[in-house]
């Protein structure tokens, strides 16, 4: 079963009416400060929002990570808490959200968070879901549960990035069929980025980008977060 935008969100709906903290969160979230300010050009939005704290304060050390129950293994997870399975991975809401749509999307085993051979999957999921950004955060670089693989999904509309790209200059470096990997270096971060019409060139073109990453010693893989749609 693919899982579409409108199962999730109905996911959201049915969650939000049996789980109170999840709910409370979820409110929280409309009264949570955001500031926007422009930085060489580019909208940043900043969002003062308590509630993360769980989350973006999770210890995230190997022993930490060995004393801790995995919130994402389904054995873990909180008896309210309910998913939509889709092929081996399952929905799940977020219940410390960012987005006013927020999922977590874990592999159904216990594996560690790695991209090299899931970037197809996320491909497959994000075009599912067609009103949703997916985005995956490297084991260093946000990800809470770097020894869970899991990627998130937050409705469109929300990040600055989504709508202003079309604003960025792109500088070609590779072309794969009609798919075109280009750096785009006016951004306050630069990045790459893939535009494609079809998961497998895409999928191609993100492989030799992946090849060509620096791997820094003891490292995983090359460090990075990737949004998708
Ligand atoms: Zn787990």
């Amino acid at each position: 079963m693919k899982v579409t935008s409108e199962q999730a969100k109905q996911l959201l709906t049915d969650q939000l009416s049996v789980w109170e903290s999840a709910r409370d969160n979820y409110k929280a979230l409309e009264a949570v400060q955001v500031k926007e300010l422009t930085v060489e050009g580019c909208t940043v939005k900043i969002q003062f929002n308590p509630a993360r704290i769980v989350s973006s304060a999770a210890k995230v050390d190997t022993q930490s990570l060995k004393e801790r129950k995995c919130f994402l293994c389904a054995e873990n997870r909180p008896e309210v808490q309910e998913g939509l399975p889709d092929g081996s991975y399952t929905w799940l809401i977020n219940p410390f959200p960012i987005f006013p749509e927020h999922f977590t999307i874990p592999v159904n085993e216990h594996l560690p968070q790695l991209i090299e051979k899931r970037f197809g999957d996320m491909l497959r999921l994000a075009h599912a879901a067609e009103h949703y950004v997916l985005f995956y955060n490297g084991p260093k670089c946000g990800a809470s549960a770097p020894d869970h693989a899991h990627f998130q999904a937050g409705n469109k509309g929300f990040l600055p990035l989504e709508k202003e790209l079309k604003k960025y200059r792109r500088i070609p470096i590779r072309t794969e069929k009609s798919a075109r990997l280009s750096q785009v270096e006016d951004y306050i971060c630069p990045f790459f980025l893939i535009e494609a019409e079809s998961e497998e060139t895409a999928e191609k073109l993100f492989v030799k980008l992946y090849n060509a990453l620096e791997l820094k010693e003891g490292e995983p893989e090359p460090m990075m977060n990737i949004l998708t749609w």
